[in-house]
């Protein structure tokens, strides 16, 4: 008896690890609403990055034929580039997105990533050179030091910690009964919306990956944390020379990017610097001073908004 239960207790915990990383894929592919058909073609080769230019050419796209979301979009983003992408709810933005990460294949044109069309490349080096903080970050039952580290498990307790400050998490997280021992998730501590967020601008900075894509990322956090975090962000993507893609409602947030792209009605309606659509553009031009107007507004009758 002695002899067999100590293989059984290693069996029993092996058999835990891999439950719970399998629960993990579940809870990540739920959370993002993705297709899993998409599969390598027969001579699929990983992806050789050499900068990160991502590249649209005349691609259309529906999730139903009847249906078509983008119509000929057409842009390149230079690698090292910061771009952003706005316009009308249910436009399309995080469409592109998905795209980028092949859950769906385009229905024509090709989409190119360091010159290579990404159906010609594995979908596991295509995902792993792409880190993304989705509009809703899946968490697991489980410490928020798991969490954190599952951007990257060989990480040390010290990267753990660099990340989570850069994400201005760390203050929050001391605050918790049992620090990053804490048991978030549905049976563990509630955390609000912009601290889950954080977490998981967290988990990508430690992974790390060449290309970083930002789905409304920090819309649930005060106008106050939410400048500091994307300055952190900012300088780590300008000193590491990373490609990044922001998907973003409230404009302050992204007006400094290289190319902001206004998307409407499937197309690519303007494109430029935000002081070039200011000037000459239409679209960008009245939500911007729509945003201002607003801004004006919420600073006039401002409170205490801290997610902590
Ligand atoms: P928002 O700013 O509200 O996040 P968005 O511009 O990011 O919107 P997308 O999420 O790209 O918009 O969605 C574009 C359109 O595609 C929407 O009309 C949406 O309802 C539809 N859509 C998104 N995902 C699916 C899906 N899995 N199946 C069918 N239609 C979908």
């Amino acid at each position: 008896v002695f002899q067999l239960s100590v293989p059984l207790n290693f069996l029993g915990s092996v058999y835990r690890e891999l439950r719970q990383s399998l629960l993990d894929m579940e809870t990540l592919f739920n959370l993002q609403k993705v297709n899993v058909t998409v599969r390598d073609s027969p001579n699929a080769k990983p992806l050789v990055l050499t900068g990160g230019e991502i590249k649209f050419e005349n691609v259309s796209f529906g999730y139903h034929p009847q249906r078509p979301i983008l119509k000929n979009v057409s842009f390149t983003i230079p690698a090292g580039h910061k771009i952003a992408f706005v316009g009308p709810s249910g436009c399309g933005k995080s469409t592109i997105l998905r795209l980028l990460f092949r859950y769906y294949d385009v229905d024509s044109g090709r989409i190119l990533i360091d010159g290579q069309d990404i159906r010609d490349v594995t979908v596991e080096s295509l995902r792993k050179a792409i880190g993304v903080v989705p509009q809703d970050t899946p968490l697991f039952n489980n410490t928020i030091e798991h969490n954190i580290r599952y951007g990257r498990t060989d990480a040390t307790d010290e990267e753990v910690r660099a990340v989570a400050k850069r994400a201005r998490i760390d203050e929050a997280i001391a605050k918790f009964p049992d620090g990053y021992q804490t048991k978030v998730g549905e049976r563990g501590l509630m955390i609000s919306g912009g601290e889950k967020q954080r977490l998981a601008v967290s988990r990508l900075l430690l992974k790390d990956p060449p290309m970083l894509f930002f789905d409304e990322a920090t819309s649930a956090l005060d106008t106050e944390t939410e400048t500091s975090l994307l300055q952190n962000i900012n300088s780590i993507l300008k000193e590491k020379k990373r490609t990044s893609v922001f998907v973003a409602h409230r404009l302050r947030t992204i007006f400094d990017s290289d190319q902001i792209i206004v998307l409407k009605d499937g197309i690519v309606a303007e494109q430029g610097t935000h002081q070039e659509l200011v000037d000459g553009g239409t679209v960008y031009a009245s939500m911007w001073a729509a945003q201002e107007v607003l801004s004006i507004g919420a600073d006039a009758d401002k409170t205490s908004s801290t997610t902590l």
